[in-house]
């Protein structure tokens, strides 16, 4: 039987009080507000939280909507971000303590005074997963290098290819040269 974690405005967990069978978050709304920016949604989570000796292990994933802007017709729109989360959280050293990571690629994080924040945890994982280069869609067809236009709303009459003016007045050099 796991815990199932029933919704308070204050996502901190005591470590301490952490069970040896875990907690499961699977409500949205338990977190609610999950982040710090209001425009962004938390749709869906499912995640285990697990003591291993004095670390905490989040595991599970995080579907969450947040506003991008695409990187090529510039638009903003909604990007679902599917996040898979594997964190290891160590205690805090003291100040001036060096700690030393296992060599397993989980991400590693820290708690703080024996509470872990779950919101933090989840705001971090998603940011961390958020598109390099966010596209509204995999086939946007970006602007118009020659009049700007946003070429997913209006088809332009633009050349494929606008001559490059620089390059014309090079070509007008060369031939008054030859003459
Ligand atoms: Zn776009
Ligand atoms: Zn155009």
């Amino acid at each position: 039987m796991t815990e199932t974690y029933t919704g308070s405005t204050e996502m901190m967990i005591k470590v301490s009080d952490l069970e040896e069978q875990g907690l499961a978050v699977s409500d949205p709304h338990a977190l609610e507000p999950a982040f710090s920016d209001p425009s962004w949604r938390l749709d869906a989570l499912d995640l285990q939280i697990s003591p291993d000796g004095v670390d905490v292990l989040v595991q599970g994933r995080v579907t969450a909507t947040v506003p991008q802007t695409c990187g090529r017709c510039l638009e903003a729109f909604p990007a679902r971000v599917e996040v898979r989360v594997d964190v290891r959280l160590l205690p805090r050293p003291v100040t001036g303590d060096s700690v030393k990571l296992g060599a397993d690629d989980l991400d590693v994080d820290f708690y703080t005074n024996d509470e872990l924040d779950l919101k933090r945890v989840v705001e971090t994982e998603t940011t961390l997963a958020l598109p390099m280069k966010p596209l509204c869609r995999e086939d946007c067809r970006g602007l118009c290098p020659a009049c700007g236009g946003n070429r997913n709303l209006v088809p332009c009459a633009c050349a494929e290819r606008a001559p490059d003016p620089r390059l014309a007045a090079l070509r007008d050099l060369a031939t008054r040269l030859r003459h």
